[in-house]
């Protein structure tokens, strides 16, 4: 379906200035780059300005100091206990962005400079929730990456498109079924500068697209030490639909995703150009960006260099991660929708025929029926290329076999480096203070040596542990409470309907998380496949468990919003609805609220198709414990006590006879595993083997699975690698 084109408002303004009382000052600094986010006190220290405009604002800010009414502004501006947190917060943002001498960078990647630095490319980020750039799993662990280079001190750009609409919000009917709305981001609102040149003019970078001139200008987004450029077509002069083009993300047709991708890659070198960045090496975070590797061809051909030689000079700098073990994941484009957008004249300036060029997108040479892909593009046009768990590796070069026919599968030129995640962003604000009093401020470094972090986490004591626990536990049920209060409000439903949600759930009851994007392969429906035996377990009165969902459904899958239907419609049986909940709007917030509070994280993907996972991950720094198949990151975490293993590794002959024996699994695991471990306490009520579980998860899974280690290892195999 077609959406129809809504005009979107020019914007040429950044962050406008804010003019703040001079005690609180530093705020509008500190405002300005995404540090605060993964900082302590960072979120507090703007939340206690006024709680509630906070809230309203999303989170963000830059907003929050715009809109905040003078009086709490000049309440907190006289309050010497808020003066000195802001002076603390800023002093410490000062000494992090000046510190660059003293990082692991510094001492291990000094090839990489601010000249010659890594350009990331991604077409998401999922740096906070106030800034909707990302969909799922690849935006967050692109904005992770972002956070662990700033961290480590590594020289990084990362380019990106700035969509004005962003992503889809979700709401529910009241009968279930998935509606999507868009907002439109207003730029100055975000902390964000528009790129100019020495002049001070904007820069604009042109490109020739559909056989138009499209003008492209550039966003600079500050991630600690890293800056997000963030391309943008909303330009006037440009066509109305060209202006379009950076309108949503992966909201429109195959043309729009195919000019959104040529506006990346090729728009994305000839910025880097402009701002004089000549990058070490540039990184395709997913194929989105393969596009790239055509202009840096181009470049070279049209000073006179051939093809072929300057497709391995190209070949020599950039590297690839592919992101998806499901086949229909990776891009394609029929060949003349190439034609449409790329136009004669490109092929040309590279020096190809029309066949040439699409060859480059294609699996087997001269196959008419094949579509141009940018799996294959990359492929071809990189030094290096990796999947995202070592089983991914190895899906991967099964997947991809056929672009080597002559090579035996272990020898197609596919390696992994496995996801992490940003370990300040994703740990809860109680445990951080906890890790903090046992190992010091520098805790994430100390991840980075599994034996001294082994001994810190083992000084945490089980009534520590369990205390941060329930404390989390709580917080959650308080959270669902609230949110599920505000969804019936604004689904209109009656008053006492929304209040009972303030009395559901139970604080102290065994709680599951499961969420994720709403997509055949993730299984939602496995847990329901004996809803009687699901129904006794949810109400057991003395060993009650509880289950949430959340997720969104891609717009155009109407498969996946049955999916969700069916979970909606079963939570409206009235006993069903004390114990599950689906909560709507699945985003960076709602997930770290998730991830920080459940007891146990459910993931149970048809195998091998989980590429990496990185949700589980996020749970285990929490001391939360995972259920999940062998698959992805879990294949490599889990050591047979740090959570559970659903199903067997191998594969059976067919996906029903899978499914019927994982289900089997998993409620077997549950009643006789999961629910017996966690209600059984000791004397003071403390279940002891259940939080010497957690305590072992902390300690073998946070080394392994951080975006530190992963951005390290990035460095070592792939950045400085030939
Ligand atoms: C971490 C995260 C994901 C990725 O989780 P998976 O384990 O890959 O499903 C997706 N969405 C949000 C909002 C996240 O925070």
């Amino acid at each position: 379906m077609m959406r129809e084109v809504e005009p979107i408002q020019l914007q040429e303004q950044g962050a406008e200035a804010t003019t703040l009382p001079e005690t609180i000052a530093a705020l509008e600094r500190v405002s300005r780059n995404y540090w605060w986010s993964w900082n302590p006190d960072g979120h507090s220290v703007f939340r206690d300005l006024d709680q509630e405009v906070f809230d309203d604002c999303e989170h963000n800010p830059r907003r929050l100091l715009k809109e905040v009414p003078q009086y709490s502004l000049m309440r907190m501006a006289t309050d010497p206990v808020y003066v000195e947190r802001v002076r603390d917060l800023a002093a410490r943002f000062d000494a992090y962005m000046s510190s660059g001498q003293e990082t692991w960078a510094a001492r291990h990647a000094r090839a990489l400079t601010h000249e010659r630095p890594v350009a990331y490319f991604c077409a998401e980020f999922g740096v906070h929730h106030s800034l909707p750039l990302y969909s799922g799993g690849l935006g967050i662990l692109a904005g992770d990456h972002l956070k662990s280079a700033s961290d480590l001190g590594l020289p990084l750009v990362a380019v990106g498109l700035l969509y004005h609409h962003g992503y889809f919000r979700q709401h529910l009917r009241r009968d279930g079924w998935q509606e999507e709305a868009y907002q439109q981001i207003n730029v100055g609102d975000l902390p964000m500068e528009l790129v100019r040149d020495k002049d001070g003019e904007p820069v604009r970078i042109d490109l020739f697209v559909r056989g138009r001139d499209v003008q492209v200008q550039a966003w600079r987004a500050e991630v600690g030490r890293v800056p997000l450029y963030l391309l943008d077509t909303n330009v006037e002069g440009n066509d109305e639909i060209d202006r379009l083009i950076t309108g949503h993300l992966y909201g429109g047709d195959r043309e729009t995703r195919c000019v959104q991708e040529m506006v990346l890659g090729i728009g994305g070198v000839r910025l880097l150009r402009r701002l004089e960045i000549e990058p070490h090496v540039f990184h395709l975070n997913e194929g989105h960006s393969a596009f790239l590797t055509l202009e840096l061809t181009r470049e070279l051909t049209e000073s006179g260099v051939e093809f072929g030689e300057a497709a391995a000079r190209v070949r020599s700098r950039c590297a690839f991660t592919t992101h998806t073990p499901v086949a229909a994941g990776h891009d394609e484009f029929v060949a003349p929708l190439i034609e449409k957008c790329f136009g004669q004249g490109y092929w040309d300036a590279l020096g190809l025929t029309r066949d040439e060029f699409l060859n480059l997108g294609r699996v087997k040479e001269d196959d008419e029926e094949e579509l141009f892909g940018l799996t294959p593009l990359a492929l071809r046009m990189c030094r290096s290329s990796n999947g995202v768990s070592r089983k991914h590796g190895e899906v991967s070069r099964e997947l991809w076999n056929k672009m080597w026919p002559e090579r035996h599968v272990e020898e197609v030129p596919i390696s992994h480096v496995t996801n992490g995640v940003h370990a300040p962003t994703w740990v809860s604000p109680l445990l951080r203070s906890l890790f903090e009093e046992r190992i010091g401020s520098g805790w994430t470094e100390v991840l980075h040596d599994a034996d001294a972090w082994s001994r810190a986490v083992d000084s945490i004591s089980d009534e520590e542990l369990w205390k941060v626990r329930r404390l989390q536990r709580k917080r959650l049920v308080a959270f669902v409470r609230e949110r599920l209060f505000q969804a019936r409000l604004q689904q209109h439903e009656p008053r006492s309907w929304a209040e009972a949600a303030l009395g559901m759930f139970d604080p102290d009851a065994l709680t599951i998380g499961f969420a994720r994007r709403v997509a055949a392969y993730k299984r939602w429906g496995l847990i329901l496949t004996d809803s009687e035996r699901l129904r006794r377990m949810l109400l057991d009165p003395a060993r009650p468990v509880q289950l949430v969902f959340a997720g969104k459904a891609h717009p155009q899958d109407q498969g996946a919003k049955l999916i969700l239907q069916q979970i909606a419609q079963w939570e409206l049986d009235p006993e069903i609805m004390q114990r599950a909940v689906f909560l709507q709007d699945y985003d960076q917030e709602v997930a770290r609220q998730l991830v920080q509070s459940v007891d146990v994280w459910m993931n149970v993907p048809r195998r091998p198709l989980e590429a990496s996972g990185t949700s589980g991950e996020k749970v285990a720094m929490n001391g939360g414990l995972n259920l999940s198949v062998l698959d992805g990151w879990w294949l490599e975490g889990y050591d047979g006590q740090n959570g559970w293993a659903v199903g067997e590794e191998g594969l059976s002959e067919t996906i029903e006879e899978m499914d019927r024996r994982d289900a089997e699994s998993l409620y077997r695991v549950l009643e006789h595993e999961v629910v017996e471990t966690f209600y059984d306490r000791d004397g003071q009520g403390i279940p002891r083997r259940w939080v010497g579980m957690t305590r072992h998860a902390i300690r073998t899974l946070a080394p392994a699975f951080n975006s530190d280690r992963m951005v390290r290892d990035y460095t070592r195999q792939i950045y400085l690698g030939e």
